[in-house]
């Protein structure tokens, strides 16, 4: 099974997407971790990628696009894949169509997240992540055991530069403009799988694996 998580920044993707992917047994590739690993090794990727995402702006496709390519032809990709943050836009949703339409597969469900903007805001001004394995939490909704530390792996946790409010305000009306409209395309290739956002993350959760087994 093949999965496109689609929603704005702070609708929840990363944190079903962890979830989902070890229950359902699914690949996770985030495009935006892969940036993130990309800058801490100090890559060209990395570095070229750091200017747009400081920006809260999408970096470009032919670099997006091949980065998320190669990284779905990875062995463990072959029995499926979640995909978080991939695609934002149309050009990038037809690449990847054509290339999984190549190898006879294709995607099976685009699971939509749906969260009101305030609440976007409110939710990545509280978040932190894991330096290490990349876990969300949020300082009151999903707060760690130990304060400042990951539950899964002991990792510090820290807020994303790109999580400060005037940042957050750009990436939404990024997403409003270039991401939403997938919102229809997939709606209208019969792909939709919609789910209220706003309600709690456990929620979300046992109503998508309800949906997709
Ligand atoms: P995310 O972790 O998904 O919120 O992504 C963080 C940043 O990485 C975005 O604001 C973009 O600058 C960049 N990025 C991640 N995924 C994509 C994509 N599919 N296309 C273009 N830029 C992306």
């Amino acid at each position: 099974m093949n999965i496109i998580l689609l929603g704005a920044p702070g609708a929840g993707k990363g944190t079903q997407a962890v979830v989902l992917s070890q229950k359902l047994s699914l690949a996770h590739i985030a495009s935006g971790d892969l940036f993130r690993q990309a800058q801490n090794s100090g890559t060209e990727l990395g570095n070229t990628a750091k200017s747009y995402m400081e920006k809260g702006l999408l970096v470009p496709d032919e670099i997006t696009v091949k980065m998320v390519l190669e990284r779905i032809s990875e062995p463990d990709c072959a029995n499926g894949f979640i995909l978080d943050g991939f695609p934002r836009n149309l050009e990038q949703a037809k690449a990847l169509e054509k290339v999984l339409n190549d190898k006879g597969q294709g995607i099976d469900k685009v699971v939509y997240i749906k969260v009101p903007e305030e609440e976007l805001v409110r939710r990545l001004a509280g978040r932190r992540i894991c330096r290490n394995c990349q876990t969300p939490y949020h300082v009151t909704d999903m707060p760690p055991k130990v304060e400042g530390k990951c539950d899964r792996c002991g990792g510090e946790l820290y807020q994303r530069p790109d999580d400060k409010e005037e940042t957050v305000r750009s990436r939404i009306k990024v997403y409003s403009e270039e991401t939403a409209p997938l919102v229809d395309y997939y709606r209208k290739a019969g792909k939709l799988l919609e789910v209220d956002g706003a309600q709690g993350a456990k929620k979300v959760t046992n109503e998508l694996v309800d949906a997709l087994t």
